[in-house]
Formats: C-alpha cells, structure tokens, sequence
C-alpha cells in the first residue's frame, strides 16, 4: 500500500513537475524472496539472467536463488565478488561489465550499497533492467537511479537506472549484521538535515523545491524513527518499517530526479571522509555510521542559527571576508590534491555572493524557522545512541582534525547550497563543534 500510489504512476504534482517512477514492483516483507520467479514472470522475462553477488551475499540469499534458477532449468550467468571490503570503482566495475553477456535479459543484484551501486550501473551502461534483492537494510540507495562510484579516487555520482523492482525479505534483512542496521538508521536520520538544507536552497537560491517529495521523506523518516526499541530486537516489523523507509526515500529521490531531497551537507562531510579514507588505504565505515555522526554536527550548525536574529546576521555578513576566487581555487587543490581539478569542474566559486547575502538577510525569517524546525544536535546524538549506532567522530575514527578539514571543505565536492554554505557566507566555516 505504500508504494502503490507512487510507482508505476505519473503524478502531475503542484510543484509543476509530472513525477514518475519506473519501478515496476516493491515487494518488502516475510518471504518476499519467494515471489522473485512471480516478479521476474510479471515482468516479462523468460530467461538468461545475470546474477551478481558478493561473497556475504551469495551466502545469504543468491545461493537460493541460483538454486531455484536451477530447478527452472534457467539459464543464468553469475559474478560473485569474493574481496571483502569491495568498492564501486573503476576495477569492480570493468570486471562486472566484462562478465555480463549480450544474452542476459535481467541482471538480478543480491545485496546492498556496493553491489546494487556497482549493478545499477552497469544495467544502464549494458542498457539491459536490472531487480535487486536487498541483503541489509543499510542505506537508502535501493531505489535511486544514480551511481555512487569511486573513480580516479574521487566519489561522484553517475547517471545510472533505477530498478525494475525491488524485493526485500525481511527474513534475510533482520539477520544482516547488527551494524548495518543501525547505518540504515543513520542514513535515515540525515533526512533532518537534507530536508533543512534543500529548503535553504529553495529560500536563498531559488531552488527547485517540492512539498509532496519533502512529505514523503518526512513519513519515511517517522516509519524509522518510530523503531528504536523493535530494531534492538530485530523485530520483523521494525525491520520492515526501517527498510519502507529506505525505500521511500529512494523514490523521493527519483521523484526529484537527483539526491538533492535525501543528501546534503551530512552526505558531504560524510563522503569527504570517505574519500580521505580511501586514499589513506584505511578501512572504510558504514555509509550511515558516517551520515549519522555527520547529522549530529550539521544541527549543531542549525542549533547556532536558531539563536540568531536578523541583525545579529547582517553583523556577521559585514565582518565576513569573501574569499576571491583564485583563493578558493588554491585552497581546493591544497586539500583535494590529485582530484582538485574535479572539484573545481564541479564546483569552484560562487561568484553570486552579493546576491546571495542579500537574500540571506531577506529571507532571514523563514530560514530561522527552518533552523528553529531542526532537531537538537543532543537530541540526535541520543537517538542514535539509542540504536546503538555511533554517535561521535571518535566513535568511528575520525579525529578532531579531519572533522574541521571536512567542515570547511566538502561543499566544494557538490555545486548544493547547505548549511555549510551558509556559514561560509557568514564567515563562520571555523565554527567549533
Ligand atoms: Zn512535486
Ligand atoms: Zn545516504
């Protein structure tokens, strides 16, 4: 019921836009993986499947399916990834594309973040549908339609397919690993973030903005709010409502046709750890640990900004030095080295600061309202302590020097307006958390 309004449908929605979603069928529940032969009949396919899998993953649910193929007497090819720790880059990647042949009619995806990132675009690049089976209710990209990959050491997103459906059993998801339960939650928790950030966008940049996407993420977060004490226990409910949420905020996404509802400047500071973990040679952590920890900072920023009236805002603009743009270039490739030339393609300077001081006092209003809306970074920090999830930089490794080199610089990586933004304008990036 929850999804069936949303896919297969064209909505034509106030904000102008007509929505639609390409995802054929969402099955999320006991026994979901059962239906997979029903799904793939429905869908029209016969025959010739691609199945990919990591070795966690073959373990725990392409086994069965490679053996129910079998008894079909389908034909089927299959990629298993046996590395641990395996990333969506160039090497995974050209690996994949070589193993799936011309005849495959389906590429059936069994796992999570790497191997539905990995699969889902080499479904788009193959031009051939793609299902994914989730393994771990760890993150919300089930339903996106684009790419997270790590290519030349930077991560970017890439235009990709979204599923033709998805299938979560909530038998296989309550015993994926504890910790990547709580990163689904973490991932969800961002939400308060992203919601505040995209709507900044809306009052300071005019940015595309949409009243039935940001309602969607917001009952996708109170589906996962609401599971606290059921995700301790592994409760099938709590699974289940944790992994409708995920879900929803996928569709939120393609709804929008970017991240920009689901991903601000939590997922920024987020990646850019990432980034500087992978070109460490560090072991990397869970998507969501990252975007939660990162959460509890961003609204320790919008906490501060509740506290300030317009006066004391036009105060901080006056004293702000802006930054030329040779300057911001400079500090790019001093922090992004090899792939600062990246970062400044994508985004160097935004040489519209006049006109945007001039709407940050304007609209000083509504945007104390939003910080006003936002959650207490303790309230957030005890939410996520609450799972059991981490809940400081030092909870995953990350030292007081990387959470200030990534406070001041990850906005570079996107062209988004966030909070990090606007505390740059008000010459407050140094801000102490
Ligand atoms: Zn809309
Ligand atoms: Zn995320």
């Amino acid at each position: 019921m929850l999804f069936e309004n949303l896919i297969n449908n064209e909505m034509a929605c106030k904000c102008g836009v007509n929505h639609s979603i390409s995802i054929k069928e969402i099955i999320i529940g006991k026994g979901a993986i059962n239906k997979l032969e029903m799904v793939i009949s429905k869908l029209g396919f016969t025959d010739n499947f691609h199945i990919v899998a990591d070795a966690n993953t073959y373990k725990v649910a392409a086994n069965q399916v490679e053996r129910k193929f079998l008894e079909r007497s389908y034909n089927f090819t299959s990629t298993v990834f046996e590395k641990k720790d395996l990333i969506a880059d160039e090497s995974a990647l050209t690996r994949l594309l070589n193993e799936i042949d011309d005849e495959t009619s389906c590429i059936i995806a069994v796992g999570s973040g790497t191997i539905n990132d990995l699969s889902r675009y080499a479904a788009f690049k193959l031009n051939k549908p793609y299902l994914i089976i989730a393994t771990a209710p760890s993150m919300d990209g089930y339903a996106s339609s684009v790419s997270p990959l790590i290519i030349n050491g930077f991560k970017r997103t890439y235009s990709a397919i979204a599923p033709i459906a998805i299938i979560g059993d909530t038998d296989i998801l309550k015993n994926a690993p504890y910790e990547m339960i709580t990163a689904g939650f973490g991932d969800m928790l961002g939400k308060y973030i992203s919601l505040s950030d995209w709507k900044l966008g809306y009052y300071i940049c005019n940015e595309y903005y949409c009243e039935a996407i940001v309602s969607i993420v917001e009952k996708a977060l109170k589906l996962c709010i609401d599971q606290i004490e059921g995700l301790k226990r592994r409760e099938d409910d709590a699974i289940e409502n944790l992994m409708n949420g995920l879900v929803l905020s996928g569709l939120a996404m393609l709804m929008a046709g970017n991240s920009r509802p689901a991903s601000g400047s939590e997922h920024h500071l987020a990646h850019f750890w990432e980034m500087r973990f992978i070109s460490e040679g560090k072991k990397q952590i869970l998507h969501g640990h990252k975007v939660g920890v990162a959460s509890v900072l961003m609204a320790k920023r919008y906490n501060f900004l509740s506290m300030l009236d317009k006066i004391d805002v036009i105060n901080y603009l006056s004293q702000a030095t802006t930054v030329s743009e040779d300057d911001t270039k400079a500090r790019i490739k001093e922090v992004y080295g090899s792939i600062a030339n990246e970062v400044i393609q994508e985004n160097a300077y935004m040489d519209y600061v006049k006109e945007i001081n001039r709407k940050i006092v304007e609209e000083w209003a509504s945007i104390k309202e939003i910080a006003d809306k936002a959650p207490l970074s303790n309230v957030l920090k005890s939410i996520l302590e609450a799972v059991e999830a981490p809940s400081s930089p030092e909870d995953i490794n990350i030292s007081g020097l990387l959470v200030d080199e990534g406070s001041k610089n990850c906005m570079y990586a996107r062209n988004r307006y966030t909070v990090l933004r606007l505390f740059d304008q008000l010459g407050l990036i140094d801000f102490e958390c």
